[in-house]
C-alpha cells in the first residue's frame, strides 16, 4: 500500500506531462551529445551553444525520464548509492557501523542552478557559529549537494560569475563539493551531468572555461520547411492533448530509454584499439587543439557512440560522430577565419590523406 501511494504522490506532482524526447525533431547532435552523457558521465558534460527557442531544456527534461531509475539511501541529503563508491562521509559511517541503509527508488532529477545564485546556496554553507559555540558541524547543502548523480542544468552558462562557473566545473571535475570556512571544512559527492546553455549574442565563455565541457553542440533554428512544420504540428497536439500525445509516444519511449540502459550497461566493455586513438591523435595535431582532453574526452565519447549502437568496439565511424563536438570549442579560429570542417578532416585523416 505505501508503495502505491507514494508513487501516486510522485504522479500528482508530475501531472504536466513532459514532452517526450522522442517526439523532439531535429537537432540530433544536441540530442546524440545528452544521451552519450548520460551513458558516460565522465565525458564532462555538454555545453548547449544557440539561439532561444531551440527545445534545449524541452530535450534535457526529457533526457531524465528515459534514464534508469536510482537506487539511493532514502535519507541522505546527498541521495548516495546504498553500495560502492561515490558515498558521503555519513553514509560511509553508517554503513561501516553496520547500520541498514534505508533504500529508495528515485528518478533522476534536473536540478536547475537559479540565475543569480550566490556561491553559498550553489557550494553549501557551514553555520560558524554553531560550530565555535557547540563545537558541532552545522552544513546547510547547497545546489551541488542536490545536484549529485543528477543532471545540473546551467541556462545560460555565459552569464555566470567567472568564479562560479569555475567552481561548479571543479565540483564536476572531481566529482566532490569541498567547502572550506575559517579552517573547518566539509565535503560531500557532487557527481552530476553538466548542461549548460549560452546565446553566444550575449557574450562568450572564456577559453579555459569552454576546454573543460567535455562536449559542445551549436544548435540553430531548423531551415528545413517540412520539420519546421512538424514541429508546430507536434506541438498543438501535445498542447490540446498532452496525455494523448505522451500514450502515442511510450513505445518509442521505452525502447530508447532499453538503448540507453543497455548501453550503460556494455560501455565498460567496448574496446578502443590503437589506431582508433592514434586517428583520435593525429586529429588533434591537425586541428592545433591545445592539451590532451580533447583526446581523453573523444575516446570516451566513442566509445558510448559505440554502446549506444551495441558494437563491441568504436571504430572510425563512431570517432567522425563524435569530433564535432568534442572539437566545436576547441578548435581556434582567428577572426575573419573560417572554423575549420571537422568532417573533413575526420575523412581526410581515415582516409589515409
Ligand atoms: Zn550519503
Amino acid at each position: 500500500m505505501v508503495t502505491r501511494r507514494s508513487g501516486r504522490i510522485a504522479q500528482v506532482s508530475e501531472r504536466q506531462p513532459l514532452y517526450p524526447f522522442t517526439a523532439l525533431v531535429g537537432q540530433e547532435p544536441m540530442r546524440l551529445a545528452l544521451v552519450l552523457n548520460a551513458i558516460d558521465p565522465a565525458i564532462g558534460g555538454v555545453l548547449i551553444r544557440g539561439e532561444k527557442g531551440t527545445a534545449k531544456s524541452t530535450a534535457v527534461r526529457a533526457l531524465a525520464r528515459l534514464l534508469p531509475e536510482l537506487e539511493v539511501v532514502a535519507d541522505c541529503p546527498y541521495h548516495c548509492p546504498p553500495s560502492g563508491d561515490g558515498r558521503c562521509a555519513a553514509c560511509q559511517r553508517r554503513a561501516a557501523g553496520g547500520e541498514p541503509l534505508p533504500v529508495a527508488r528515485r528518478r533522476m532529477r534536473v536540478v536547475e542552478l537559479p540565475i543569480n545564485a550566490s556561491e553559498d546556496r550553489v557550494v553549501g554553507t557551514i553555520d560558524l557559529e554553531a560550530a565555535i559555540q557547540s563545537g558541532q558541524r552545522r552544513f546547510e547543502p547547497g545546489v551541488l549537494a542536490e545536484a549529485n548523480r543528477q543532471i545540473l542544468y546551467v541556462d545560460e552558462v555565459n552569464l555566470l560569475d567567472d568564479h562560479l562557473v569555475d567552481v561548479l566545473l571543479d565540483a564536476a571535475a572531481m566529482g566532490v563539493n569541498i567547502i572550506e570556512r575559517e579552517g573547518i571544512s566539509e565535503w560531500h559527492p557532487a557527481r552530476f551531468i553538466l548542461v549548460g546553455t549560452m546565446n553566444p549574442e550575449e557574450g562568450e565563455l572564456r577559453p579555459q572555461l569552454l576546454d573543460r565541457f567535455g562536449l559542445c553542440v551549436d544548435v540553430t533554428g531548423i531551415r528545413d520547411v517540412a520539420e519546421r512544420v512538424e514541429i508546430v504540428c507536434r506541438r498543438e497536439r501535445f498542447e490540446a492533448d498532452p496525455q494523448g500525445f505522451a500514450e502515442g509516444y511510450a513505445a518509442s519511449e521505452a525502447a530508447e530509454a532499453d538503448r540507453i540502459e543497455r548501453a550503460i550497461a556494455q560501455l565498460g566493455r567496448v574496446a578502443v584499439d590503437r589506431p582508433v586513438l592514434e586517428l583520435i591523435a593525429q586529429l588533434g595535431i591537425r586541428l592545433e587543439v591545445d592539451g590532451h582532453r580533447a583526446d581523453l574526452v573523444a575516446r570516451r565519447a566513442a566509445q558510448a557512440v559505440a554502446a549506444l549502437r551495441g558494437l563491441p568496439r568504436a571504430g572510425v565511424a563512431e570517432v567522425a560522430a563524435v569530433a564535432p563536438m568534442v572539437l566545436a570549442h576547441r578548435v581556434r579560429t582567428g577572426p575573419g577565419q573560417r572554423p575549420r570542417d571537422i568532417a573533413t578532416v575526420v575523412a581526410q585523416l581515415a582516409g589515409g590523406d
